[in-house]
């Protein structure tokens, strides 16, 4: 049984805590399991690093860059390694180098190409607990490369994709995936299991619990995560196959304030209108999210899009300078409410549900869209935490 364990920033926060760490991969060991554990800086200390670098220039040198944020890591590879012997394990500490982790040449935000497992395999063979830096590899100059903020859970999983490992649990300071977040109903329940496809739909509510490109890369690779804590011995959620699963209609209620509305009136009603708004904000890398066009009428009709509240100043300016409607509105005063579930696939009535549930409590629904495991509603910012109270309640997550 391999066992691949990725403690993040706040678990490895102190040396007290990496001497608990320390234990706990140890506990693991006894159980007759190799383990590979990854780790993350301890916390605050990426974001040190960064204003390091900018107390010299906002625009520091990215190959530079990527030496000075992969420290974070080591010093924490290398302490815990420390801590694992001193205990009477055998540990090897290994940079994401010497794990073999190869990535593209892009740095700070580089992507892992492949990872030659040979080195691990010894150190495996020869029974030793292996701690790799996580958030780094190196590219083919031999440079050393960043993940992206969040990459340690990147690391972890490829690792466990290319040794086939058993399980990727990553620990954090969290107990897992919950139906909400419990500050704003705090009946939300902790989720024993969840699909991947459930999981990138509730990035919202689990964003601080898993990097979303680490559990898209658990699906293409088939790893079995489970998020649970280090503060206690919870049991986690796990994160699979659908098909592990008996689909449960509704898995989550998932708000998301970080959206903003443009509305188009009186949009030319033509061929390539569409296509031409969308490929200017596509130019600018802004990710929209809903689309709605209405049936047009004499000629005109209304479009209707959200996008990332950071991103609406670059929206403005492509909308703005196009001149393709009447009149544009944008609002900042609107949430995304979506309830997540892979039994929507096979159930009616999920949807006509949570308009009910919204219409009762007087919730004006300003735009809706839906996939095989979603639907998500735009309301105003107000209303936003009251209808994820309401849905909880009405899909009876808190039972
Ligand atoms: N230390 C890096 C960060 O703070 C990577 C990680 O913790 O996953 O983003
Ligand atoms: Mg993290």
């Amino acid at each position: 049984m391999l066992i691949v364990q990725k403690y993040g920033g706040t678990s490895v926060g102190t040396l007290e805590r990496i001497e608990s760490v320390a234990k706990r991969v140890i506990e693991t060991k006894k159980s007759d399991a190799d383990v590979i554990v990854v780790v993350s800086a301890m916390s605050g200390v990426t974001n040190q690093l960064i204003e390091y670098a900018e107390h010299f220039t906002k625009h520091p040198d990215d190959i530079a860059m990527d030496m000075l944020l992969s420290s974070g890591e080591r010093v924490t590879c290398a302490l815990l390694t420390i801590a694992i012997n001193n205990m009477g394990y055998k540990a090897v500490g290994l940079t994401g180098r010497q794990a073999g982790i190869i990535t593209d040449e892009v740095h700070t935000k580089a992507r892992i190409e492949m990872i030659d497992t040979s080195r691990m395999k010894e150190e495996i063979k020869e029974g030793k607990i292996i701690v790799v830096a996580g958030f780094q590899g190196i590219d083919k100059n031999g440079n050393v490369t960043t993940l992206g903020r969040g990459g340690s859970d990147l690391s972890a999983v490829a690792i466990a994709g290319a040794l086939d490992a058993d399980l990727c649990e990553i620990y954090t300071d969290v107990d897992g995936v919950y139906t909400t977040d419990p500050r704003i109903e705090s009946r939300a329940k902790k989720l024993d299991k969840i699909s991947y496809d459930e999981m990138l739909e509730l990035a919202s509510l689990g964003a601080k619990v898993l990097q979303n490109r680490s559990v898209e890369l658990a699906k293409k690779l088939n790893v079995n995560l489970v998020t649970r804590s280090s503060f206690n011995n919870n049991e986690g959620t796990l994160i699979t196959k659908e098909e592990n699963m008996e689909a449960v209609l509704v898995s989550g209620i998932a708000l998301d304030k970080n959206q903003a509305r443009v509305t188009l009136r009186g949009v030319v009603d033509k061929p390539g209108i569409a296509a031409e708004i969308f490929s200017a904000l596509a130019e600018k890398n802004i990710n929209v999210d809903m689309i709605i066009q209405n049936v047009g009428q004499d000629g005109t009709t209304n479009l209707g899009f959200t996008v990332p509240q950071n991103e609406l100043e670059v929206a403005k300016e492509c909308v703005d300078k196009l001149a393709a409607a009447k009149h544009v509105e944008y609002s900042e005063n609107i949430v995304k409410v979506s309830v997540v579930g892979v039994g929507m696939k096979s159930h009616s009535g999920v949807a006509s549900l949570a308009f009910r549930t919204l219409a009762d409590e007087g919730i004006n629904i300003q735009m809706i869209s839906t996939s095989e495991i979603k639907i998500s509603v735009i309301v105003d910012q107000k209303y936003g935490e009251l209808a994820v109270r309401a849905l909880h309640q009405a899909y009876k997550l808190d039972k």
